[in-house]
């Protein structure tokens, strides 16, 4: 027998032998029905990967015309529209002025002498100014309601309130000054 030897692990096999006896190798090729099989098998063609067409990239930056600087109209002040704010801030210098003349009323009804209830200027210097500041109280704390009725709750309207409750006091306290004296 015609012997030869494998070309895998190097025994000698048979020279018509399909597979080597020592590691099982194939020696023969496949016979047709084989290699058909193995033709049939191969998966069917698939053209190589082209990825879709892409036009060279040529670096185009986009256009720019020559700086303009954005259109700005003439600078308008314009002030934000605060609900209230106007109320708020006449309130609270309504409330400054209504304390500051009560109080020095109030001081004056106070520390009147009787004689001077029945001069004629009474009701021009103390009275009339009494009923004539009362004014600013009562503008203060309406004013001061308002504008915090409207969202303008800050130390603004809080001080038009407070300071236009002061002077109500300050101008009630003259009016009893000046009704106890009497
Ligand atoms: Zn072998």
């Amino acid at each position: 027998m015609e012997m030869t030897k494998c070309p895998y692990c190097g025994i000698d096999v048979a020279a018509d032998a399909d597979y080597c006896e020592g590691c099982g190798s194939r020696l023969t090729p496949p016979t047709y029905a084989q290699s058909e099989q193995a033709a049939y098998v191969q998966p069917p063609y698939q053209a190589p990967y082209q990825p879709p067409y892409q036009a060279p990239y040529t670096a185009q930056p986009p256009y720019q015309s020559p700086y303009q600087p954005p259109y700005q109209p003439v600078y308008v002040v314009e002030k934000p529209k605060i609900p209230g704010r106007g109320l708020g801030i006449a309130s609270m210098v309504l409330g400054i002025i209504g304390v500051v003349y009560s109080f020095s009323l109030m001081i004056e009804t106070f520390t009147l002498s009787d004689m001077r209830f029945f001069e004629e200027e009474f009701f021009a210097t103390l009275l009339g100014p009494i009923l004539v500041f009362a004014v600013f109280p009562i503008l203060a704390l309406s004013f001061g309601g308002v504008a915090r009725q409207r969202g303008y709750r800050n130390g603004v309207s809080t001080a038009g309130v407070a300071l236009g409750a002061v002077a109500a006091v300050l101008i009630f306290l003259a009016l009893i000054g000046v009704l106890v004296n009497l």
